[in-house]
């Protein structure tokens, strides 16, 4: 009897989508690292860990947009086991991941971020992070959002043990 509620999707016929990606990223943070976000450095006594600068806002967005267009995360592209990109900007990352989306033929429509980290306050950054990543990615700033949270002392990221940042990002294709 539920036979009459069974839908067949249509195809899509047109040659364009708007498709959508999610990023999420976790950094551990540390003493004697500098603290990168959003390829801008910011006075901090302790920074994030990783292989690369650690900038845990870009890998998120990196990752949204790998994952709009169906491509794998950027552990697959940048592996960490990989001594010559020790130290790597993720501004490189981010042109990277634009020039793999660009190869599909892909095309940025708009991302959003959140970094949630007890402090510091990047309100006052967020432009230049803008600027940088836009630059990196080929696009207009006014197309990219950054936003921040706390986590209400709450557990690894209220104890201010790392940072974590998501991000979704559309894009035609
Ligand atoms: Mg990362």
């Amino acid at each position: 009897m539920f036979m009459e509620w069974k839908i067949t999707f249509r195809q899509h016929n047109i040659k364009m989508a708007t498709r959508s990606g999610i990023g999420y990223d976790v950094h551990r943070l540390i003493e004697s690292r500098p603290l990168i976000l959003g390829g801008v450095e910011i006075a901090s006594e302790k920074g994030l860990d990783g292989h690369s600068d650690a900038d845990v806002l870009s890998h998120a967005i990196a990752d949204a947009l790998l994952g709009a267009v169906g491509l794998p995360d950027i552990g697959h592209f940048f592996p960490p086991t990989d001594e010559s990109i020790k130290g790597i900007s993720s501004l490189e990352i981010l042109s990277r991941v634009a020039f793999e989306l660009n190869e599909l033929g892909a095309v940025i429509v708009n991302l959003d971020s959140t970094l949630i980290a007890e402090k510091p306050k990047i309100l006052p950054y967020a432009d230049e992070m803008k600027e940088n990543i836009s630059q990196s990615l080929g696009i207009d700033p006014k197309l990219i959002g950054i936003k921040a949270t706390t986590n209400e002392q709450l557990g690894f990221l209220g104890r201010e043990e790392g940072m974590a940042a998501m991000a979704v990002a559309s894009v035609e294709l």
